[in-house]
């Protein structure tokens, strides 16, 4: 039956694209949420979009545009947080879908934040640091008027590092007129930064990967992995399952793809990318056709990179037993069909890689009390975090015999849309 209320046009799920994704999962979501599904089309428009144009005046002489992004989904539950990308082929309805998947994320891991993500349109790699510097700045100063320690809160993502985060931290100061440490997370520790932020969503997907090891009776010890995207998320986690005895038999990035049965050197493989900024040329593997990447047999896959990875096109040729989403939204819902067809686990990217926003909470919790925690602690109390988390999903997967990700849009909506409920429509 047609919606009395249709979605604007820029709303709607016609394209196959991560937004489309995102609104098919809410609507399977949909009939386990009780009298609180009257609330759902809250969850199917973002609160809040922002555009803008970011010049800059270029190395030689000549000014520059960019497009940015701010889009604040849903703060229900307490302020916007989400992460800033800038990729070449960031969209609007992109930054959408990764905004409302960190509303479900917020909730899933009971943050309590609303959700919201950031993009500029660019490829970093062509541009100098200065000219990243002025696109950061003018950006964050655009986008200035949304954001806030108790607003909207950015964070590092796909090709933002430490160093982005300073520089919007030093421009919103500025323009505050006041040190704003809780402004971004993700910062340099001289910075107010947390210990252990860095190497946090790499960790989360290593407890969430162990406790369902345990629960299939696989054993980490002797696992295979294998990892598309070898940047913050996808190296950490490989270095972490070495760490713990397992063997990363395949890593793709955006330059190559790497096999080695015997199991990669991740250390040294580490050193190659910061050195060389991809695997590309890396002489401790053999290159393989990108292709062949979703074929190769494993124990454990960790997509780590972009959306859509995970597609018809080649989730029917992956052999693993499990699949712990690094990325946001890399399996598209006809793909998560058919891996659990093929009785593919699939930890998804909610609960997988939720630990980067929970040590990001610590580290603005930390910022507001200017009281620090050791790294011990950080990551004590993140395996507590994703360990529950991970349970509770785990018990209403089965009680209501759905997928972990359904399981986990179970908990999340019904904690947003009680929390929309309890406050109510204003005026
Ligand atoms: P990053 O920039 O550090 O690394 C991205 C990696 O993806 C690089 O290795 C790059 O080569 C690879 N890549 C890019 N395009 C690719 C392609 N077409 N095919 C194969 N590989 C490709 O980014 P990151 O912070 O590691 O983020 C990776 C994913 O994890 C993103 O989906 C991001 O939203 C998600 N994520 C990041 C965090 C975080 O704390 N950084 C937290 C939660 C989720």
């Amino acid at each position: 039956m047609p919606s009395k209320h249709p979605l604007p046009s820029y709303l709607h799920a016609d394209s196959l694209g991560p937004w489309g994704s995102y609104l098919q999962q809410i609507d399977r979501v949909a009939p386990y949420l009780g009298s609180l599904s009257r609330w759902i089309e809250t969850l199917k428009r973002p609160k809040r979009i922002l555009i803008v144009d970011v010049p800059i005046k270029m190395d030689d002489g000549t000014t520059g545009h960019f497009e940015g992004y701010r889009v604040q989904h849903n703060t229900a539950r307490g302020p916007a947080k989400g992460g800033v990308r800038y990729h070449q082929d960031v969209t609007l309805s992109e930054v959408m879908a990764l905004s409302a998947w960190m509303s479900i994320k917020n909730a899933a891991v009971n943050m309590p934040y609303g959700g919201a993500k950031g993009g500029i349109r660019i490829d970093p790699r062509k541009f100098s640091r200065n000219e990243l510097e002025r696109v950061t700045r003018r950006y964050t100063s655009e986008i200035a008027i949304i954001i806030g320690p108790n607003i909207d809160i950015p964070a590092s993502d796909v090709n933002t590092d430490e160093q982005v985060m300073a520089w919007m931290m030093d421009t919103y100061s500025m323009n505050i007129g006041q040190a704003a440490t809780g402004v971004v997370t993700g910062k340099p520790v001289s910075l107010g930064g947390s210990l252990g932020r860095r190497e946090a969503t790499g960790r989360g997907i290593f407890t969430v990967g162990c406790e369902a090891a345990q629960h299939i009776g696989l054993d980490i010890a002797s696992a295979r992995v294998v990892v598309q995207g070898f940047g913050n998320v996808g190296g950490i986690a490989a270095k972490l399952f070495v760490d713990a005895g397992a063997k990363v038999v395949a890593v793709q990035d955006h330059t190559d793809t790497i096999y080695k049965p015997s199991g990669i050197n991740v250390y040294a493989l580490l050193e190659h990318v910061s050195a060389q900024g991809g695997i590309t040329g890396f002489s401790g593997a053999e290159s393989l056709a990108n292709d062949d990447f979703w074929g190769i047999e494993s124990d454990i896959l960790i997509p780590a990179a972009l959306e859509s990875q995970i597609n018809e096109q080649n989730a029917s040729r992956i052999r693993t037993k499990i699949v712990i989403e690094g990325a946001n939204g890399p399996t598209t819902p006809n793909a998560d069909d058919i891996l659990r067809e093929n009785n593919i686990l699939v930890i998804p990217d909610v609960i997988a890689n939720a630990g980067g926003v929970t040590v990001s909470y610590f580290e603005w919790v930390q910022d507001f009390s200017s009281f620090f925690w050791t790294e011990d602690e950080i990551n004590q109390r993140l395996k507590h975090v994703m360990r529950e988390a991970f349970a509770s999903v785990w018990q209403v997967a089965r009680e209501h015999t759905v997928s972990i990700r359904t399981a986990a849009y179970i908990i999340a909506c019904k904690r947003i849309l009680m929390a929309c409920e309890m406050r109510g429509l204003y005026p």
